[in-house]
């Protein structure tokens, strides 16, 4: 089965997508992860997916198709996984369904994170990363106890790139050209359920649980 998380950057789909990873146990592949740790470690990947992602653009398709594909035909993926950033256009949603892949058995649930602008960006403009572990916080909704610092691991926390302002507004004009395409596309097939994002992660977390069922 495949479970794909749709929404807006800033939606808090890849949280959702963790805590839903939990509950069923089938593993998140975030694409914009993968992405972010190849530029960190400098791979060929990396070097080339650098740029699109600094300016908020997608990185090219056949570069995230492969990297999809490799993920997926990983053996933990053989019973399925949470699609947490793919597909973000037509053109992957149609590499999707033709991709031969044990998790790909032709179950597959969409979930689409609604939230409006003026909170996705408080969302965004506040969020921070750990530089070692990859938890996130919020400076408003969910600081660490110490300022920069993280809970988990004392790792530094940081600001992504993209989430500076004028990233983000590039990267919204890019949700609304290619990405609401695909949302029209699930739910012309009957595939989509709709979740607000609006509330505490827990409460958007029972709201996944519901459409899931
Ligand atoms: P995310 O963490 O999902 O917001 O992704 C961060 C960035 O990675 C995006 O702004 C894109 O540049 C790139 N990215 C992630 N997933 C994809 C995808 N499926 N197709 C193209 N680019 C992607």
């Amino acid at each position: 089965m495949l479970v794909i998380f749709l929404g807006p950057p800033g939606v808090g789909k890849g949280t959702q997508a963790k805590m839903a990873s939990v509950k069923t146990g089938l593993p998140q592949i975030s694409t914009g992860d993968i992405l972010r740790e190849a530029v960190k470690a400098r791979t060929p990947l990396g070097m080339e997916a650098k740029g699109y992602m600094d300016s908020g653009k997608l990185v090219p398709d056949d570069l995230v198709k492969k990297l999809l594909t490799e993920r997926l035909a990983r053996p933990d993926c053989a019973g399925g996984a949470i699609l947490d950033g793919f597909p973000r256009n037509i053109s992957q949603v149609r590499y999707l369904e033709g991709l031969r892949a044990p998790a790909n058995n032709g179950t597959t649930r969409v979930v689409s994170f609604e939230l409006t602008e003026a909170e996705l960006l408080k969302r965004l403009t506040g969020r921070r990363v750990c530089k070692k572990c990859g938890m996130m916080y919020h400076i408003m909704f969910n600081p660490p106890l110490n300022d920069g610092i993280c809970d988990t691991c004392g790792g530094e926390l940081y600001q992504r790139d993209d989430d500076k302002e004028d990233v983000i507004r590039a990267r919204m004009d890019v949700y609304r050209k290619d990405t609401e395409p695909v949302i029209a596309y699930y739910s012309g097939k009957g595939l989509l359920r709709t979740v607000s994002a609006a509330g505490t992660q827990e409460e958007v977390g029972r709201r996944v649980e519901e459409a899931l069922k």
